[in-house]
């Protein structure tokens, strides 16, 4: 179940302020707050979805491919195309999923541990 408590809804809100790099009217994109590399930038989805899965199997017809073009659009504006980066999405416990929000971490600026 989503819970529309949870701390991205409440950045989607503008409750809780964020450094936001993207904006469309389908996701947003800001600094994470504990980056784990140079670059960490969350994309998150304005839909209520909790995790990839639930994303990619109840979104509206185009609206993932939409999200991956925005990703790559925010991979642009980070400047990162050339020298690379890394994307990540925690699913589930084992993932240890911080967020019941479907984001991808984009990770790079630097060279990045395995
Ligand atoms: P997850 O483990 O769910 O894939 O990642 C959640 C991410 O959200 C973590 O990297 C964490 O640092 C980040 N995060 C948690 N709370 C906040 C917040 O209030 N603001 C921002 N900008 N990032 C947050």
């Amino acid at each position: 179940m989503y819970d529309k408590n949870n701390v991205f809804a409440k950045i989607l809100a503008k409750q809780i302020p964020a450094k936001i790099v993207y904006e469309d009217d389908e996701c947003l994109a800001f600094h994470d707050i504990n980056p784990i590399s140079k670059i960490h930038v969350l994309v998150i989805t304005k839909g209520e979805y909790t995790d990839f899965s639930d994303f990619v199997c109840n979104s509206n017809p185009g609206e993932s491919e939409r999200f991956f073009h925005s990703v790559e659009k925010v991979v642009q504006t980070l400047n990162l195309g050339k020298s690379g980066y890394r994307l990540l999405t925690n699913t589930g416990e084992d993932a240890r999923q911080e967020v019941l929000h479907f984001h991808m971490h984009i990770l790079g600026g630097e060279k990045l541990g395995i």
